[in-house]
This record gives structure tokens, C-alpha cells and sequence, in this order.
């Protein structure tokens, strides 16, 4: 038999997995095809799973009596044993195959392959999860001289026969054969520019005749066979190619961008063709039972006249409103809204369909949830409780919460398409639009000017801060979702895709530049933080408004969950946005980014550099007063609120400036000698930093630092009292491995914090806890438990030090492959790994809560604004989650699907 050339499908890593498994177990006998239409439905809804979306839904139509072609859906566990067994077809699936071909000419009463009815079936792909366009479909299977001579016979309409044999060769040719389709529609252009024609449906029957023996030869040519006659062939053929789209490269980065892990593989559907293009009456459309930007209750939906459902997609022709069907087709038009209604009611929400009129009568070829904005996605929900078809837990459930980012930036807007230039890690959400700056100091002049610019780097370092205040967004070449860019960005509520590793900087010529294209310093460019995306130009933004149906579904999502939600914030501006989008107090301020600002950074600096304890206490005093009034405002801010404040976390090094430059400037500037900033570079240089001098270390080496800290917050917290403001500080040691490393710290704080209260006399309570971020801590977490009021797991180190893998490095870089190949499912930094860190926080958890019973437990890694990590902390029955302001939202929604599920 004629076997198509195979693509490159390497054997998934999920059929890998279950090949080691059933080589152990003796094979279930198993249903391999599941039948629907004609009365019959041996499927529902509810087995995506093993059916598809497609398949599923297709019987779940069929069970509720709405018109379907009769057809059959093959298992997606017969696309798993298809790769398991090396690319070819499961034992006994042939046989059941075409028994089941025999159920659909039965049920029409004609012959696959064969006059004087002939039976044509479509191939289309469907996974559980749907993948738009990501895999394949054959259309009008089962044509071949025979069968169109039949079809003619039959309908007396020749054009339509060989526009459908038409689009068979192509598509045949490009999905099985992998033959270049253009060379197909080429044929078809050349035809039509010849004819002088403008749309597809001018060519006549005999244009399309001759074009079919065209494509035949161009069949021939691309493949060196002719075109297959075997409607058998064809048949397997196809079901083959459709499995194998499962791996194209599309469909396997699909996957990878929307996280869509653990699944079979995709289940075919073999149905009886209805014919769009039969006739005057005939029709194909798709459509949206409500409209799925706006949610608004309006039937979305678009027609196209004398056409099969690729032309939709294709954009072949402008379709046309349901008015137009209207007016043609009265009857039919009724009808379609009667199935909106049916299948709303029925399926309980937003449904995407998609149909075809042959002659005058309606056939329903696919359903399933649309997909919507997050605008859309809240009106929905609300509308379908107001009309009691859902209740308002269900509707909750119903939203997908990482969506909710998209109402709280200015978005791009999407009825614009941009070309993207390149993507990196998209770290810190917006859309952000400006010229390109590569150094700090242009972002200035150029800001100053009222420029908006985006900062372009191969990673920020702490001398960028003043240039990165002034950026729409930052852009860098390295670095991931952590890296110091894109926590800046989240703190700083800017935008910022990073580990852009497409994008090729050469500072010193001031252009970077995507393969081969270059971007100048100056040019305009669009970066999407929402995706990663950058564009050259500028693309249109919207902007966001928060409206009440955000309050509604807030204030639901609030009744819901157990979970409390806390923000990482370092600046009382934060703080203010944070209590407006929920937040019920700080998780995190990360103190450092208080020493990053300009008028602090140098009096940081006099502190690393002095030479004594004396000098660093006379360089700490100065910045005393700052950390007070940074403390008071946040503690006003959350008033009420618990303030979890960490003292100092990051090497120092990082507060040093590197470039020669600078370090004269520094030099002169805080009266030191270039050479002693130098020395100072190289002392403190470690090859590996993130296990470094960093954290608690750092207090242990320079008590006087964390003595300053603890003062300041205790005074602050007093100052507040004295205010009339409740303020709740709550201290927190970073970076802690072994308990004594905290009981050291905890006393000095403690002693520190008693000194304050004596000498004003007033006293008030501050817990001192500790950050569970070295595996060693979660390991021996009953012993820390001794030394902590609370624990917070810092789930960016903790990830980084269980992998082994840097987190400011792997997330462009290596990591991406890990997550291509399965290794990792999803991204351990963005989504917590259940497996390895997981299990260290549960760990962490009960050793902890054993020791000390009532242990309050929270989270503060980026993870924290994830709704699968926020399921697991709800497993894990910690008190809170802490995560960015701009995450609130989606925080409290997954914390109350987390509770709900
Ligand atoms: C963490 O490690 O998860 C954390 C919150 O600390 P940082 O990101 O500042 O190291
Ligand atoms: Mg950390």
C-alpha cells in the first residue's frame, strides 16, 4: 500500500511514559470508535477525555436530537497506541474502521467509494482541549473518478462535484502527502486571474474540471504517485495523517504556550459529508451564541453562501450577518436560533458552533465553549446566573481566572494585527509602546524630552533603576519571570518581556537587531507582557475600565474561598493599589528595592564600602530615617492590615556599580577612591551569587544591618500607633536553611526591637518569622517551627535550589527545551512543581504545624499569583497567598475556584 511520507513525529514524551507502563501490563480489550447521528449516540459530553471535544460534543448533539450527520470518533487512546507502536495503525482499528463506515452508509443508504449514491466522509482532528487550527482535517473523502462520475449522475450538478474534488486533491495532497498546498491554490489563482474572475464561486463547471486534472498532474509531480483511487486507502491514509498532527510542530507549541499537558493524543472524527457548496440554498457558517468580546446576548454569527467550512477560516470570501440568511432562508434562520437557545440551555454556557445548509435543510457539525475575553467572560457569568442556568459557584468556576490580567493593563488592541519581530518570557503584563533606549542614562534625556521609551538590555542590574522609573517597559535579551527586570516591572506596575533570546543587542552601535532586521536606537516598538510579544511600531492600546460586573464577580469569588490574599509590595503607592484590588495585607516588602532609589543606592554604597563597624553603623544611620518613613507609609497605607517586611535579601554586589564609568562617578560622589570601588567589586564576587553572601548570611556577617531594620520597624510601627493607625508589622528573615541561622537573627531583632520599645516606652507586638526558600529549611521545618511565628514559602528559591537550575538564567535559555520535551509539564517558576517543590511544602507544612500547632503559613513567590500554585496552597491548607498587586484579582478567583473544586 501507498504509504505518505512521514513528517518528522517523534513519540511524545506522554506516549513514551505509557509505553513503559503497558509493556507491563497485559492490553483491556477496548471500544475503539464511538458511533453517533441516526438516532445513535454512544458517547456524551462528559468523555472529552477519550472522544475529543469534538467528538464528545458531536454525540452529546447527536443524544439531544439535533441534526448530525451520523459519523464516528475514533478514541484518542487509539492516537497514543498509534505513536506507541512506531507510527502505525493499532491492531483491529481497520476492522472496526469499517464496520463503522458500514453504520453510516447504512444510515444514509449509500456506498463509501462506490455509485450510485456515493458516501463521502470528512477526517477532522479533535483533542479534549481545543486547539484551534492546530491540526488536520480532509474534506469530501472518498471522491475518485468513480465516484464523481456517480456524484453528477446523482445530482446533476457537476460544478459542485469537482469544486469538491478540487479541494480534496489539495487537501489530501498538503495533509497526507506533506506536498506544498501553495503549488495547489496556485493553480486555482492562475485559473481565475486568466478567467478574469474575483471570487471562487464565478468558475464554472468545466473551469473546474480542468482544473482537477491539473491538480492531479500537480499531484503527481510533488509526490511521484498518482492520485490514490482506494477510497480504503484514502480512508487510512487520512486517519493516519491526523493522528500524526497531533506532533506538528504548531500543535506541539500550542501546547506549550497554553499549557495544555497530560493528554492522549487527539481523537478522529469520520462523518458524513453535508455538502455548503451544493447549491444556492446551500451554506456554511460558524458562529458565537453570544458575543464572545463583549458577552453582550447577541447571536454572533457569519454565513457564507455556496462554500465549505475551510473557506471560513480561510478568509476566502467576506461572509455575511444572519440577516442575509434571513432573507434567503427564512425557515433555517428559525431554526438556528432555536438551536442557540437548545444548546445554551442544554450545555450551559457560551457555545462556539459551527454548521452547514445543504439544499434548505441545517446540519450542526461541532459545538463547544467559546472561547471569550475576560470582559466577555464576566458578563457571561453573570447573565447565566441572572437566567438561572448556572448558579453562582458554577459561574465561578466557569472563568478562566488568569484572564482577569487582561482588565487590569491596557491591552493591545486585538482587532489590530501586528507582525511579531520576536518572543521573549512575558514577565510583567501591558502593553507598552515607546522608543528604543539601550543604557539608563537615554532613557533620562530622552523621558525628559516627554519621550516614552522602552529600555532595551541584556539584563537591568540596580544602576538601571532611574531609567527604568522613567520607561514604559523594559526589554531584555536574558533573564526570566524573575529576573531583576521583571520584578522591577511587577513592583514598578511596568511592563516587561524578558529572555527575549530572538533579539541580538550590540550596545556599543546602538541597534539590536532579529534576524537580520534591524532596530534602531529611536524606533518605535510595541511590547505585550501579557504574551511576550514585541512588534515594531506602534501598535493601538485600549485601555482598561474595571466595571461592576469585576466588583460582582470579586465580591462572589470573596464569599467563596478560604484562602486569605496578600500583596508583594514595597512602596505605600503599592500598597494604596493592592487594598484596591483586595488585598488583605502585605506578604512581602522586599526592603531592598527601598535602597535601590536614587538619593539611597549611594549612601547603600558608603555602608559596603566602609572599612569598620563604626563606618558601616555612621553609613546606616543616615539611611535609618529613610527605612522609618518607608516602614510608617506603608503601615498608614494598610492600616489594619498585617505588613510582612523582609529585611535585606540580595548579594551586595548588586548594589555596586560594574561599568568604569560609573564607578567615578560614584567614586566622586560619595568621596572615595575609584580603586576602592573596585576592590570592593572583586571582594564580593562570588561565581555563584544566589548561594552566596546573600539573606541571612548577610545578617549574621553585618549584624548592625538587620539591628537598623528592626529598629526601624518598631519605631515606625510606634510612630503609627501614636497616629491613631493599626499598624500589624510582621518581620521576616530571608533566606534561612538551618535554625540556628534564625535564632541568631531573631534575637538580635528581638533586642533590637526591645531597645526601641523601652525608650519610648509604648510597646507593641511583631511576630518574627521566617521564609522557607532553601530546601534544607522545609526539610527540618519542625526545628525552624521552634524559631518562627510564621512561615512564608519563597517559592522562587525554593524552585531554584530543588531543580538546581538558576532561575535568572534557565527561563530563556535551556529551560524553554525542558518544557518543549515534557520534561517539565509547564514552567516550574511560573507553576509550582507539585512533584519536587510541592511535596517540599507539604513537608514544610506539617513539620511545621506538628511543632508548633496553628503555624500561620503563606506564600510569597511569584508563584503566588498562580491559579494552579494557589490550588495547591489550598490543598495544602496555608492561610494566605502573597503576589503582585496587579495579580490580586486572578488570586482571589483561583482561591475561590480552589475552594469550590
Ligand atoms: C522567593 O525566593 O520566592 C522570594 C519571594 O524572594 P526573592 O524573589 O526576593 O528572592
Ligand atoms: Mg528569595
Amino acid at each position: 500500500m501507498l504509504r505518505p511520507r512521514s513528517s518528522e513525529c517523534p513519540m511524545p514524551s506522554s506516549s513514551r511514559r505509557a509505553a513503559a507502563r503497558s509493556s507491563r501490563q497485559p492490553a483491556a480489550p477496548q471500544k475503539r470508535i464511538y458511533l453517533f447521528g441516526d438516532g445513535k449516540a454512544d458517547g456524551n459530553a462528559k468523555m472529552k477525555d477519550l472522544l475529543g471535544g469534538k467528538g464528545a460534543n458531536l454525540a452529546e448533539m447527536a443524544a439531544i436530537g439535533l441534526p448530525v450527520p451520523p459519523g464516528f470518533t475514533i478514541t484518542t487512546e487509539m492516537c497514543d497506541a498509534f505513536f506507541r507502536g512506531g507510527n502505525k495503525m493499532p491492531a483491529g482499528l481497520e476492522d472496526e474502521t469499517r464496520k463503522s463506515i458500514a453504520f453510516i452508509e447504512k444510515s444514509l443508504g449509500r456506498t463509501f467509494g462506490k455509485g450510485p449514491k456515493a458516501l463521502l466522509v470528512s477526517i477532522r482532528s479533535g483533542a479534549a482541549a481545543s486547539m484551534p487550527g492546530m491540526m488536520d482535517t480532509v474534506l469530501n473523502l472518498g471522491l475518485n473518478e468513480q465516484t464523481v462520475a456517480a456524484l453528477i449522475k446523482e445530482t446533476g450538478n457537476t460544478r459542485f462535484v469537482y469544486d469538491s474534488y478540487r479541494r480534496f486533491i489539495t487537501m489530501y495532497g498538503d495533509v497526507v502527502m506533506h506536498a506544498d498546498r501553495k503549488r495547489f491554490e496556485h493553480e486555482f489563482e492562475a485559473l481565475k486571474k486568466a478567467r478574469g474572475y474575483k471570487q471562487d464561486t464565478d468558475a464554472t463547471a468545466e473551469d473546474l474540471q480542468g482544473l482537477c486534472e491539473k491538480l492531479l498532474r500537480v499531484y503527481r509531480a510533488a509526490t511521484g504517485e498518482d492520485f490514490p483511487q482506494d477510497p480504503w486507502q484514502q480512508l487510512e491514509t487520512a486517519i493516519e495523517a491526523v493522528f500524526r498532527s497531533w506532533n506538528n510542530p504548531r500543535a506541539i507549541e500550542y501546547r506549550r504556550l497554553n499549557r495544555v499537558v497530560g493528554l492522549r493524543g487527539t481523537a478522529v472524527n469520520v462523518q458524513a459529508m453535508v455538502f455548503g457548496n451544493l447549491d444556492d440554498n446551500s451554506a456554511t457558517g460558524v458562529g458565537f451564541t453570544r458575543d464572545p468580546s463583549t458577552g453582550e446576548n447577541t447571536f454572533f454569527c457569519d454565513v457564507l453562501f455556496k462554500a465549505q467550512g475551510e473557506d471560513v477560516v480561510a478568509g476566502i470570501r467576506t461572509p455575511l450577518h444572519l440577516d442575509a440568511l434571513k432573507a434567503a432562508l427564512p425557515k433555517v434562520h428559525a431554526e438556528l436560533f432555536k438551536v442557540r437557545d437548545l444548546l445554551e440551555r442544554h450545555q450551559r454556557d457560551m457555545q462556539d458552533i459551527e454548521f452547514t445548509i445543504q439544499s434548505g435543510k441545517l446540519y450542526l457539525l461541532q459545538c463547544r465553549n467559546g472561547k471569550r475575553t475576560a470582559k466577555a467572560a464576566l458578563k457571561i457569568a453573570i447573565d447565566l446566573v441572572n437566567e438561572k442556568l448556572l448558579t453562582r459557584e458554577e459561574a465561578l468556576l466557569k472563568i478562566d481566572a488568569s484572564s482577569l490580567n487582561q482588565l487590569l493593563h491596557p491591552t493591545f488592541d486585538p482587532r489590530h494585527k501586528a507582525a511579531v519581530l520576536a518572543e521573549g518570557v512575558p514577565a510583567s503584563p501591558g502593553a507598552a509602546v515607546g522608543r528604543v533606549v539601550f543604557s539608563s542614562k537615554e532613557a533620562e534625556e530622552r523621558a525628559v524630552q516627554g519621550e516614552k521609551v522602552i529600555l532595551v538590555r541584556h539584563e537591568t542590574s540596580a544602576d538601571d533603576i532611574r531609567g527604568m522609573a522613567l520607561s514604559e517597559g523594559f526589554l531584555t535579551a536574558r533573564g526570566g519571570r524573575t529576573s531583576h527586570a521583571a520584578v522591577v516591572a511587577r513592583q514598578m506596575g511596568k511592563v516587561c518581556v524578558s529572555g527575549c533570546g530572538a533579539i541580538e543587542i550590540d550596545e556599543p552601535h546602538q541597534f539590536f537587531s532579529v534576524r537580520g532586521q534591524i532596530v534602531r536606537s529611536g524606533d518605535i516598538i510595541s511590547i505585550d507582557g501579557g504574551t511576550g510579544k514585541v512588534m515594531l511600531g506602534e501598535v493601538p492600546r485600549v485601555q482598561p475600565r474595571l466595571d461592576e460586573d469585576f466588583a460582582t464577580i470579586m465580591h462572589w469569588a470573596d464569599d467563596a474561598r478560604t484562602l486569605k490574599v496578600r500583596a508583594n509590595a514595597d512602596t505605600p503607592a503599592d500598597a494604596r493599589k493592592a487594598r484596591e484590588f483586595g488585598a488583605q495585607g502585605i506578604g512581602l516588602c522586599r526592603t531592598e528595592h527601598m535602597f535601590f532609589d536614587e538619593g539611597r543606592i549611594n549612601k547603600m554604597r558608603e555602608m559596603i564600602l566602609a572599612k569598620s563597624v563604626d563606618g558601616r553603623r555612621r553609613a546606616l544611620a543616615k539611611l535609618e530615617p529613610m527605612q522609618r518613613e518607608d516602614f510608617f507609609g506603608l503601615f498608614k497605607a494598610m492600616d489594619g492590615l498585617p505588613v510582612t517586611i523582609r529585611l535585606l535579601d540580595p548579594p551586595l554586589h548588586e548594589f555596586l556599580p560594574l561599568d568604569a564609568r560609573t564607578q567615578e562617578r560614584v567614586a566622586e560622589e560619595i568621596g572615595v577612591q575609584v580603586e576602592e570601588i573596585q576592590a570592593a567589586v572583586s571582594r564580593l564576587h562570588e561565581s555563584n551569587p544566589m548561594l552566596g553572601l546573600r539573606g541571612c548570611r548577610l545578617g549574621l556577617l553585618f549584624p548592625e544591618v538587620y539591628e537598623m531594620q528592626a529598629r526601624a520597624i518598631a519605631a515606625a510601627a510606634l510612630e503609627a500607633v501614636r497616629h491613631g493607625i493599626k499598624a500589624l508589622p510582621e518581620l521576616m528573615i530571608p533566606l534561612v536553611g538551618h535554625v540556628e541561622e534564625l535564632r541568631l537573627m531573631r534575637d538580635l531583632c528581638v533586642a533590637a526591637i526591645k531597645r526601641v520599645q523601652d525608650e519610648q516606652g509604648l510597646c507593641i507586638e511583631i511576630p518574627i518569622g521566617t521564609m522557607i526558600e532553601v530546601p534544607r529549611a522545609a526539610l527540618t521545618a519542625d526545628k525552624v517551627a521552634e524559631q518562627a511565628e510564621f512561615f512564608s514559602f519563597g517559592t522562587n528559591d525554593l524552585t531554584q535550589m530543588t531543580l538546581g537550575v538558576s532561575r535568572d538564567d534557565a527561563e530563556g535559555g535551556f529551560l524553554v527545551e525542558y518544557v518543549t520535551r515534557g520534561i517539565y509539564p509547564v514552567d516550574p517558576f511560573a507553576t509550582i512543581d507539585r512533584d519536587g517543590v510541592g511535596k517540599l511544602m507539604k513537608m514544610g507544612k506539617e513539620l511545621g504545624r506538628a511543632a508548633r500547632p496553628g503555624l500561620k503559613i503563606g506564600i510569597c513567590g511569584e508563584h503566588g499569583g498562580d491559579p494552579e500554585s494557589i490550588a495547591l496552597c489550598h490543598e495544602l491548607g496555608f492561610d494566605y497567598v502573597s503576589c503582585s498587586p496587579y495579580r490580586l484579582p486572578i488570586a482571589r478567583l483561583a482561591a475561590a475556584q480552589a475552594a469550590l473544586k
